[in-house]
């Protein structure tokens, strides 16, 4: 078994309040990333431990259990990866991390620079934050920074980020860099 060294309840915490605007992003677009679509594809993946953080009996999600290698995790990813559906909305406080940090996602450069982008991966949505690049607080950014600076001390978070890094390279994508560290 790998070493949860993440202390997600830090995590949680410190990402409590951040919001990417001054008010509810939702009301841009009747809240779609929260929506079922019509495959019912969407959901969202739980970070390795973060499971800790719900009891499994929360009524607004529903739980599946999946095999890393089905959704091309990286090799060092174990059974089981936590994939979450909302039947209903959630209580903001419980939110994972990866609500919490849309539409950021971490980019590592072959030098480990870390970048924060917009997310690259397709959406069965448009976000109008990101097709509008409405401009975000700075202290969601720096939040969402710092979390992943924490977050990349993981080995199976890290080897996720660069997989996802080399991914984007290899599609030759040029996301927009909205946060840059070297460290
Ligand atoms: S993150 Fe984007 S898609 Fe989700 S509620 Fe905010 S504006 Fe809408
Ligand atoms: S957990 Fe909350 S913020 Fe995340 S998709 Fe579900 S309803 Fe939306």
């Amino acid at each position: 078994m790998v070493k949860n060294k993440i202390n997600f309840k830090e995590l949680y915490q410190k990402t409590s309040l951040i919001t990417p605007l001054t008010y509810d992003c939702g009301r841009l677009c009747g809240s779609i990333c929260c929506l079922p679509d019509q495959k019912n594809s969407l959901g969202i993946y739980l970070l390795p431990g973060e499971e800790t953080m719900f009891t499994g009996n929360e009524d607004w999600l529903q739980w599946e259990l999946r095999k890393p290698e089905e959704d091309d995790f990286p090799p060092n990813w174990v059974y089981p990866v936590f994939f979450l559906r909302c039947i209903k909305p959630c209580p903001r406080d419980r939110r994972p991390l990866n609500c919490r940090f849309f539409p950021l996602a971490p980019h590592l450069l072959p030098d480990n620079t870390l970048l924060l982008i917009y997310e690259t991966l397709p959406l069965p949505y448009s976000c109008p934050l990101i097709n509008n690049k409405i401009p975000l607080r700075k202290d969601f950014i720096t939040t969402v920074a710092a979390c992943w600076q924490e977050l990349l001390k993981e080995p199976r978070i890290r080897a996720l980020v660069e997989t996802d890094s080399r991914d984007r390279e290899r599609d030759c994508l040029q996301p927009t860099v909205l946060w840059l560290n070297q460290f």
